[in-house]
């Protein structure tokens, strides 16, 4: 792995690099655990002023201090490497370099970048590794706005996208043409949880010459880690549990220093970059990645458990569960399951959403990912646009609940959602506008 990128923040004496350069070597970096790497890695020793927390370096543009200074700068980007120092806040900043290092180290990757969400992220991948008359193969789980950008808006620069169901690698096979250069899938996927085989997807795509490209949002490198499964790259809407705290929008790619770089360059011109406050918040929120991971995997596997046994609960979708359609893949490639835990309640749109407005812990809202608990339906809440029929064709039910559970104790969930249950067939709790 490459050292982090670093920059100098002055001349001033004792006023030392933000993130780390030679301060651990790779090796000792990639040997050390998760929880480690999630504090440590990427981080300067000592940091300015001896502070043990890194300072937000709030500045748009960055001073030269000299001329020699700002040539060999400029010598360096002319070979694309990485930046060794500031220059202006859309190409880089202490607070990012110091977020990618960790997060590479996190995923094993050479380099990582971020942005200023996670759909910056993928669309900014996407363009820089496709071009008009490219084609591209994305599983149909994907985030619905991943799909939209490319059935919809990839067109309409002349690059075609096919979607293929997912751990059907006929299909995928099948798919490839001439000028197709990349694919693209998601695990595990919202809101069925399904577990791509990476292993074999990776295969596929090497064998065809194909970059693979996986967002990993609902995974974390707690729990699933892509490249160490040949995939080439890694996408993640850093705004959920990588940020952890329902406070920032962020996202990020990784992948070898090469490929990174091309996405870095785009996005120089691009300027989807994150802010050096929201990557304060997102470097303090991945210090504690690993431990919210436990409770999130935790709280997820109790409440499927509990859920599945439940009289009022039709069926429920989560990995750790042997019911899972992926269950064995899950098993095979994860060391945990995740906080996202989908089910169907045995009653229609109304009950359920009576049973949600009778929950006393949740937070009515989209995402996932943070602290506190959220639960959405999604006919009514990502799906709200589609007709009844709309939502059957594409298997989403009035019933769906989506569960992103926090790191609440465990008990007070199921307390919670045991008292909840008993109002599933009790009266409407409000007006649904016609039951759509
Ligand atoms: N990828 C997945 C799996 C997501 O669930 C989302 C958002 O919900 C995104 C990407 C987009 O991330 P952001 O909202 O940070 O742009």
């Amino acid at each position: 792995m490459r050292k982090a990128a670093f920059f100098a923040l002055g001349r001033r004496k004792g006023f030392a690099q933000l993130s780390m350069e030679g301060s651990m070597s790779s090796t000792s970096v990639i040997k050390q655990g998760v929880s480690t790497l999630a504090v440590h890695a990427g981080e300067a020793r000592p940091k300015p002023y001896g502070a043990i927390a890194s300072p937000i370096v709030q500045t748009s543009t960055y001073s030269f201090e000299d001329t020699a200074t700002l040539v060999a700068h400029m010598q360096r980007k002319e070979q694309g490497l990485p930046p060794l120092r500031g220059e202006y806040g859309r190409y880089g900043s202490p607070n990012a370099a110091v977020v990618e290092a960790k997060l590479a180290a996190l995923e094993g990757g050479e380099a990582a970048c971020v942005f200023s969400s996670g759909m910056a992220a993928t669309t900014v991948a996407l363009l820089t590794l496709l071009s008009a008359g490219d084609h591209y193969i994305m599983t149909e789980d994907c985030y619905r706005r991943t799909r939209q950008f490319g059935l919809e808006i990839m067109p309409r620069l002349g690059i075609e996208c096919t979607l293929v169901p997912i751990n059907d690698m006929r299909s995928l096979a099948g798919a490839i043409r001439s000028n197709t250069r990349l694919v693209l899938t998601e695990t595990p996927t919202n809101p069925y949880l399904r577990i791509v085989d990476l292993p074999r997807l990776a295969e596929v795509a090497r064998e065809h010459g194909l970059i693979s490209i996986v967002d990993a949002t609902f995974g974390t490198p707690c729990n699933i880690r892509p490249l160490a499964f040949g995939i080439d790259m890694v996408v993640h809407s850093a705004t959920k549990y990588l940020g952890g705290h329902n406070d920032l929008l962020s996202g990020v790619v990784v992948g070898s220093a090469d490929l990174v770089q091309r996405v870095r360059e785009l996005n120089n011109t691009l300027g989807a970059i994150s802010d050096p406050n929201s990557l304060f918040l997102l470097q303090r929120g991945l210090k504690t990645l690993s431990l919210r991971m436990t409770r999130h995997n935790e709280n997820g596997q109790r409440v499927a458990e509990f859920l599945e046994g439940h009289p009022a609960v039709r069926q429920v979708w989560y990995p750790g569960l042997p019911s899972h359609p992926d269950h064995e893949i899950a098993i095979r490639l994860m060391t945990g399951f995740g906080g996202v835990v989908s089910f169907e309640l045995a009653t229609d749109l109304a009950g359920t959403a009576r049973f949600i407005d009778a929950l006393r812990i949740p937070y009515i809202g989209p995402s996932l990912g943070g602290v506190e608990s959220i639960i959405e339906q999604p006919a009514l809440m990502s799906h709200f646009t589609l007709s009844e029929d709309e939502r059957a064709a594409i298997g989403v039910r009035g019933e769906l609940v989506r569960y992103a559970l926090g790191i609440e104790d465990t008990a007070d969930l199921l307390a919670d959602l045991t008292q909840a249950l008993e109002h599933v067939s009790g009266t409407p709790s409000s007006n649904l506008g016609g039951q759509r």
